[in-house]
């Protein structure tokens, strides 16, 4: 079959190791290598981190052709990038999502999502300080706390909830704010910021923080302007429980699935299980299987050493989840 996965994140490297043998299989991605995302917070203080979590693809896929470009448009035969036209049976859309900076003047603020601008910024932080972190999430707070443990700067955290990580268990919240004050970082609950003044960063209740970098890890945005299928109201591609979409031969994972749940790399794995699955089981005439969204195991570091491990109302503190987490990032490698 001629197969054409559009995204090389979690999904698409996965869907396309799964298939390369028995298959011709195309993979757009912006990137020349795979990147593990959920440690890409860590080249923030050690740039040369970025070795050891990004692959290139010629190393990790073997027989996948790929093209290093962004698809423009995909219909339910072709996809299409600047210098590349596609022609596949099936298709696997799995592009992410974007963090899109909310503020006119985005000088001096960043994301944390791509490694190749992140190892830039390890200088920067170096020099820095007065450092923010806007939001308190389960981004900010790997952020912050990989900040907090490293540089010298003054780090204030702004979220408008009133607890950090608020979709885990208050006691995981609790650990994360006590572990992140007792490091010096003073947290701004039930604010938002929402405009500056050259380094002055103002709050929806008028408070002013002044800062000389800032990261910006507020929301996600789903955005898939090539895709002319079904999109939900929010932009999410709209799947079935078989992860397909209204366009039968393209199947859609990872962040850009318009599934209820965290939007997470683990999830996003599990994506790619079902969609290998089904294609094939579609392509064969026979019975696709479910995908079932349900709590799972979720490992958020703060630092090097410690970390906090949640599984529905479960919550475990401490040395174990960061050992957990570093233990995934090495399976991945
Ligand atoms: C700092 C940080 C920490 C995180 N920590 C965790 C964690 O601890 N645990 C966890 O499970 N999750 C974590 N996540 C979330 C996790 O990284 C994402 O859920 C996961 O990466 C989503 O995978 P994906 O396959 O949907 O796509 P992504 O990994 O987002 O990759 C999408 C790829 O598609 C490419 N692309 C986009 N548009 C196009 C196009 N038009 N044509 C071609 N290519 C395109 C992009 O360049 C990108 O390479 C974290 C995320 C961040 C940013």
């Amino acid at each position: 079959m001629r197969i054409a996965i559009i995204g090389g994140g979690f999904c698409g490297y996965h869907c396309a190791k799964a298939l390369e043998s028995k298959n011709t299989v195309t993979l757009f991605d912006t990137k020349p290598y795979f990147e593990y995302t959920p440690s890409v917070h860590k080249l923030l203080t050690n740039a040369g981190y970025a070795e050891k979590i990004q692959k290139p693809w010629d190393k990790v896929l073997k027989n996948t052709t790929l093209i290093q470009e962004s698809v423009q448009s995909l219909t339910n035969s072709r996809a299409t990038s600047q210098n590349h036209n596609v022609v596949f049976d099936y298709a696997i859309v799995c592009t992410g999502v974007s963090y899109p900076i909310f503020l006119k003047d985005t000088t001096d603020v960043y994301t944390v999502t791509k490694g190749e601008q992140v190892k830039n910024l390890a200088p920067v932080l170096a020099q820095a300080k007065n450092v923010l972190v806007i939001g308190g999430g389960l981004i900010g707070v790997e952020v912050a706390a990989e900040i907090a443990e490293s540089a010298q700067a003054k780090l204030t955290i702004v979220h408008p909830g009133d607890r950090l990580i608020e979709r885990n268990p208050a006691k995981a919240s609790n650990y994360a704010k006590d572990w992140l004050e007792k490091h010096h970082a003073t947290i701004l609950f039930g604010e938002k910021v929402v405009d500056r003044e050259k380094s002055a960063f103002i709050t929806d209740k008028g408070k002013r923080i002044d800062a000389d970098l800032v990261f910006w890890c507020a929301g996600i945005k789903a955005e898939a302007p090539f895709f002319v299928g079904e999109k939900d109201e929010k932009g999410y591609i709209v799947v079935n429980e078989f992860l397909q979409s209204s366009l039968p031969n393209v199947f859609v994972g990872g962040d850009i699935a318009g599934v209820q749940e965290e939007k997470t790399a683990q999830n996003a794995h599990l994506h790619a299980d079902v969609i290998v699955h089904n294609l094939t089981a579609l392509a064969e005439k026979k019975k696709m299987g479910t995908y079932t969204s349900k709590p799972r195991i979720m490992a958020i570091s703060l630092g090097n050493r410690k970390g906090i491990c949640t599984k529905g109302s479960k919550v475990w503190n401490g040395l174990l989840p960061a050992l957990l987490k570093k233990f995934v990032e090495f399976k991945e490698k």
